[in-house]
């Protein structure tokens, strides 16, 4: 019996009680391999010791202070932490409590920024279709998630979606992934012009696709053209990197592998490792001046923001990553888990891509390999792969993502930093088993 309005309102759910490492138990004793870290969360695993000793001084020291009164040390570190280890141009840190916060508190920057700087008629933000990036109401206007936003729909405010970069659908035949990534980046400057370009307040992206479509990388190219576009018509790129950012992909932030830095970027998920909620937007120099020289404000605020136990846990979980060079571990078994999963399910018949980057891979399943169709949305597959890993003590994240406006299903994985090379094969073996069980 459960009082909790669960998002998903069918089934009983194992109740979790402990955690060690890459695995997570339940009241039953059941040990579950945790390779999604949740949603792309868990970056450290459970029960970090150090984490957890981080965060039992700072309780006994204090747990909690406004931030409209005062500033902490553990949010000032994270903060000098982050701003030093961003990508060029960026200056300062604003502290949330999650993803969504962090996408609607770039959004909202992003406006201001252009009313600070005498450009109010700027209104329009440009997103891509295959996203998302989160669940309030003006983040949930960007994604383009489409069974996410329906209902809501007349609540939205009105984003423009492109297509996302997506080459195992898109790319065509006869190009190659160059010339694909600047065709998709085309339709940037083309949407841009059809709106008219001091209409537009920002372009937002994933670098890479998480949640919608199953860790989908852009093409080399791509978002160095997509720079280069904003530039020109001078529209603030923001990029969404709550789910691939900090650390998951190799690098500190996925964008650092394209070679570009954005103006706004939202981080979250892997910033707090899970233990404490905890999400930021870092931002270019050339905002915080504009708010600084202006109004001397950004017109937003939350009352958790900057939360003292939440920013020293995210310290805590970032020295360790730096400490025990943890971002050389993701490459490397994220090179093994590739290798892995190209070996179980490179001739599958139902697996029509294996992509990714770092400990970031999606899967995407297909009814037909040779004409890619994806499976009928009615199966309800991603819940039954779901259903079969759990079963074998597995934590995968298969979602019925959005293909060209039509739902698909992929498999996501996104295990810890600290996972290892048998886990990695344990995860491939129970996944190709849970797999095979759910297509039948
Ligand atoms: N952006 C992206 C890319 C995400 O993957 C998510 C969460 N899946 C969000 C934003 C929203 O984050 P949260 O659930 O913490 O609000």
């Amino acid at each position: 019996m459960t009082y909790i309005l669960h998002r998903q309102i069918h089934g009983e759910l194992p109740v979790a009680v402990g955690g060690r490492g890459v695995e997570l138990f339940d009241t039953n004793g059941k040990a579950y391999i945790d390779a999604s870290g949740g949603a792309a969360v868990s970056c450290l695993g459970h029960n970090h010791p150090d984490v957890v000793e981080a965060m039992k001084r700072q309780a006994e020291k204090l747990a909690y202070a406004h931030t409209s009164f005062f500033t902490s040390e553990p949010a000032e570190a994270l903060a000098e932490r982050l701003v030093k280890a961003a990508p060029k141009g960026i200056s300062h840190t604003y502290f949330v409590s999650g993803g969504s916060e962090a996408v609607e508190a770039a959004l909202k920057m992003a406006r201001q920024y252009f009313v600070e700087m005498g450009e109010p008629q700027r209104r329009h933000i440009i997103a891509r279709r295959q996203s998302y990036h989160g669940n309030t109401l003006g983040a949930l206007s960007a994604g383009g998630n489409e069974w996410r936003r329906d209902q809501f729909r007349p609540l939205l405010i009105e984003t423009h979606h492109i297509d996302p970069c997506y080459a195992y659908r898109h790319q065509r035949p006869d190009e190659n992934a160059e010339a694909y990534g600047l065709r998709a980046a085309q339709q940037l400057e083309d949407k841009i012009l059809e709106l008219g370009p001091d209409t537009v307040i920002a372009f937002v992206a994933e670098p890479v696709v998480g949640a919608t479509a199953g860790a989908v990388p852009p093409v080399s190219g791509y978002f160095k053209r997509i720079r280069e576009i904003c530039d020109r018509y001078g529209v603030l790129l923001i990029l969404d990197e709550v789910m691939c950012g900090m650390g998951r992909t190799g690098t500190l932030f996925a964008c650092e592998q394209d070679g570009i830095a954005p103006d706004l970027v939202a981080i979250a998920k892997g910033l707090g490792g899970g233990y404490q909620p905890i999400g930021a937007v870092l931002l270019a120099r050339r905002i915080y001046d504009a708010f600084a020289n202006g109004s001397g404000f950004f017109q937003h605020g939350h009352t958790y923001m900057g939360h003292p136990m939440a920013c020293a846990a995210a310290l805590a979980v970032q020295e360790v990553i730096e400490r025990d060079d943890l971002l050389a571990n993701v490459r490397e078994m994220g090179a093994h888990l590739r290798a892995r999963l190209q070996a179980r399910f490179g001739n599958h018949p139902h697996v029509g891509d294996i992509r990714g980057r770092g400990l970031f891979m999606g899967l995407e399943l297909v009814a037909d390999r040779g004409t890619k169709e994806p499976f009928d949305p009615a199966l309800k597959l991603h819940a039954k792969v779901k259903k079969e890993a759990m079963a074998r003590g597995l934590m995968v994240y298969p979602m019925g993502g959005t293909i060209d406006g039509r739902r698909g299903n992929h498999v996501l994985l996104a295990p810890p930093f600290i996972v290892d090379k048998p886990t990695v094969d344990t995860i491939v073996e129970r996944l190709g088993d849970a797999i095979d069980a759910a297509i039948g």
